[in-house]
This record gives structure tokens, sequence and C-alpha cells, in this order.
């Protein structure tokens, strides 16, 4: 059955539609990648899932539970607030850009939500924290401030603090994108364990190597719509439309040129 439902959401910001008529859904311990140019709607999906944007039609649903109540007058109305934070515990989210909180350390990041809002005692959370910093390869670093990390450090504590409050799905919205070519390699082998243990992951990158290795299944945005999906093989390896194939084109050229496409 199915853990997460995107059921025809669309999303507009001023008159712009920017999420057209996405459905899809996802198997628990299922990967899936979501690729497409820029502007094309893939944050905005996954800060709708995450409940970080609202929808303006249609219905996400998480563990058969459903975010919009009803519709009144055209307008969704969302579940009441209790249901749509036990809703939003499912989902851990890792952002492009890290958003860790600067004046916390590397510990406290990672504790902060499991002790406020799983009210997990100190011990335990912290406990928890440097069992997944040893997981991410910086068990050395939970005294210490985001600012001193490398990119890669702060991405990978970044999926600790994700992983802390045990998602049944975890979001990763271009994890590599903001890192020095140098310092993708580290992230995207953290992102390859996670595959391994057969993690529920819905990860949004132009990594177009790692799509092929990781995902169950692609999906191809472009302007708010779903173009194409299937497995890698299909999407990537031999895409049936035109724009997925012009995306490709472009995409596997550029990493290519810059050699971090492995
Ligand atoms: P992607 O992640 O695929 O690059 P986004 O979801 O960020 O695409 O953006 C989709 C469209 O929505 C773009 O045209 C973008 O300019 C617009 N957009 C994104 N966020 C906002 C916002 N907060 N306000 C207005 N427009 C936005
Ligand atoms: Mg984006």
């Amino acid at each position: 059955m199915a853990i997460l439902t995107v059921q025809k959401v669309s999303k507009y910001y001023e008159k712009k539609k920017v999420l057209d008529d996405v459905s899809f859904s996802l198997e628990k311990g299922e990967i899936l990648v979501i690729i497409g140019a820029s502007g094309s709607g893939k944050s905005t999906l996954l800060r709708c899932i995450n409940q970080l944007e609202k929808i303006d039609e249609g219905n996400i649903i998480i563990q058969e539970q459903k975010m919009i109540r009803e519709v009144k007058k055209g307008k969704p109305i969302y579940e009441k607030k209790d249901k749509l934070e036990k809703m939003n515990l499912s989902c851990g989210m890792v952002f492009q850009n890290f958003n860790l909180f600067p004046h916390l350390s590397i510990l406290e990041n990672i504790t902060k939500a499991p002790m406020t809002v799983l009210k997990q005692d100190r011990k335990t959370a912290e406990q928890i924290a440097n069992q997944l910093l040893i997981k991410m390869g910086i068990e050395n670093k939970s005294d210490q401030y985001p600012c001193t990390l490398s990119g890669g450090q702060q991405q990978r504590v970044s999926i600790a603090r994700a992983l802390a409050i045990r998602p049944e799905i975890i979001f990763m919205d271009e994890p590599t994108s903001a890192l020095d070519p140098e310092l993708i390699g580290e992230v995207l082998k953290v992102i390859e364990e996670l595959a391994k243990e057969k993690r529920t992951m819905v990860i949004v990158t132009h990594e177009i190597g790692l799509a092929e290795e990781i995902a169950d299944r692609v999906i191809f945005m472009d302007q708010g719509k779903i173009i194409e999906e299937g497995t890698p093989q299909e999407v990537i390896g031999n895409p049936k439309q035109k724009r997925t194939r012009e995306f490709l084109t472009r995409y596997q050229k550029k990493q290519l040129r810059f050699g971090d496409g492995s």
C-alpha cells in the first residue's frame, strides 16, 4: 500500500500555476528521484508535502492520513493542527542549503527536534545523535558550530538531523547542488548507504548518475507537470518525450564537462 499519495495537486504563486495537476504515489522502501529543469516546480512539490507551502487543489495523503479534510467553495481546508504535525513527523527534509541552526552546536542541531517534538530526554537524544554522526562519518564534530564545517560535512549533519526524528519518508531537495565538486562524493556516498538500507526516499537531483544507480522510479517534471515517469532505464535510458531528451542531453553534457557525473 502507498505510504505517500499526491493526488491531483495544483499550486499557484499569485496567478502563476507552479504545480499543475500533479499525481503520484510512493510505496514503502521505494526510492523516487525527481528530475527537471530549474523552475519546473520540484522544490515547491517537496515543500507542499512537507507543509512548508499550501496547496490550492488536490490532496496529499501520508500513511492514510489526508492533509485536506474537505473542499469549501473551491478552497481546500487543511486538517487540524495536531493531525498535520503528526503527519509532518513522518517526513524528514534535507535542503539544498543545509538550513542548519547557526547558533546551535552540531549535537544540538540534531537533538533539538527529538527533544522538543518527540519529547526524548537529553541522554537518549544525544545517544541517537552520536550514533547518527558516526554513521555520517563526522563523530568528532559534535561540539562544533555549523560555520566551522565544510559544506559536505554540513550536509551530512543535515541528513543526520532529518534521520533523528525517525521519519517514514526522507525528502532531499538537490542535496549536492550547493557543494563544491570535490565535496559531492562524500554526500552521495551517504545517500547510497541509505538507499542500501531500503529507506523510503524522494530525492530531487541533477545527479543523473545517482538517479540511475539508486532510483526505483524516476519522474521528469516540466512547467509544473509530470511529463514522464518510469524506471531509470525507461526515463533516463530511453526517454519517450522530447522535453525529457532535451533536458537529459543538457545535464549529461554538463556533468561530463565538470567530471562529476559519476
Ligand atoms: P525548481 O525547484 O524545480 O527549480 P521551484 O519549485 O523552486 O522550481 O519553482 C517553481 C516556480 O515557482 C518558479 O517559476 C519559481 O520562480 C516560482 N516560485 C518558487 N517559489 C516562489 C515564491 N515563494 N513566490 C513566488 N514564486 C515562487
Ligand atoms: Mg528547487
